[in-house]
């Protein structure tokens, strides 16, 4: 807590009172501290991919350029590398329209059946090759919804991408959609994977926050995907929470809250 005095003069009779201020910057202080490991955790993952490109670009300079395979192999990589800081600065982009409530939410009718099997349909080519099953089960009682369909899509895109990420060959992920209430709508997409350690559960919403930095820049993550996952069902209006059992699987579920009109039974 931060104490300030103002003494109170009146003409002629000198200091007739004092003003205290109560200030507590416990807060602001967290905030501070936040903004500045933001600051460089930004940095630091456009600095490594940079470092690598440039390092990769001397190697092609300094004679690799006339060994064509390898500086197919050396492009590639620096390819690569770019895909990534545009995927970076394309999610931060995501983050900072959001945090300055600039985003849009331009909600549409949504027929939730057909949303939840276009998601699984995007990622019909990697859940074949890794032999991953998705169970989509929709319970009755809330078919349609008005919601961002970019917006959710972005976040169902994350969470399933996620749950094969983090899952072995052969596992399974459901997808589940049921109300809560007659004005609530929960969404939970659940994985049989590696799931996260206790210890780790709470901060994982957080910016750039991984349980395994090495492995989650191996499978192309920026660590920005539940975050942004978080502002958006905020900015709908619903919440987004996280289980898990390390070694066992994860669920995440996050609601939408649904207007009387809009809801309709199926
Ligand atoms: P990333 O781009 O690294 O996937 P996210 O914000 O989407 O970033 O996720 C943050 C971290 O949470 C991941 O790096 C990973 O450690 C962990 N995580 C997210 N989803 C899962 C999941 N389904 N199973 C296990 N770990 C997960």
């Amino acid at each position: 807590v931060r104490v300030t005095f103002t003494p109170i003069h009146r003409r002629g009779e000198g200091v007739s009172g004092t003003i205290a201020v109560l200030q507590d910057v416990t807060e602001q202080e967290k905030l501070e501290q936040a903004r500045r490991e933001f600051v460089a955790n930004v940095s630091h993952e456009l600095r490594t991919p940079l470092t690598t490109i440039k390092s990769y670009l001397e190697a092609l300079d300094d004679g690799a350029m006339d060994d064509h395979q390898l500086a197919t192999r050396f492009l590639g990589v620096t390819r690569s590398e770019t895909e990534r800081m545009i995927r970076l600065v394309t999610d931060l982009l995501h983050l900072s329209r959001l945090d300055s409530k600039q985003a849009i939410i331009a909600k549409e009718s949504t027929v939730v059946s057909e949303m939840l099997e276009e998601v699984a349909d995007r990622f019909s080519f990697q859940l074949q090759q890794r032999r991953i099953r998705i169970v989509i089960r929709i319970e009755q009682g809330i078919s349609r919804i008005m919601l961002d369909r970019d917006k959710i899509d972005q976040v169902l895109d994350n969470l399933v991408s996620n749950a094969i990420k983090y899952t072995a060959d052969e596992g399974t992920i459901h997808i589940l959609a049921r109300p809560v209430d007659k004005d609530l709508l929960q969404i939970s997409v659940q994985d049989t994977g590696i799931g996260i350690p206790k210890k780790d559960l709470e901060r994982i919403f957080e910016r750039f926050y991984r349980v395994d930095k090495a492995r989650s820049r191996n499978m192309g993550g920026t660590g920005l995907g539940l975050s942004i996952a978080r502002e958006i069902i905020k900015a709908h209006g619903g919440a987004i929470s996280l289980e898990s059992e390390f070694g066992q699987g994860t669920k995440v579920v996050f609601t939408l809250p649904v207007q009387a009109e809009e809801s309709e039974a199926i």
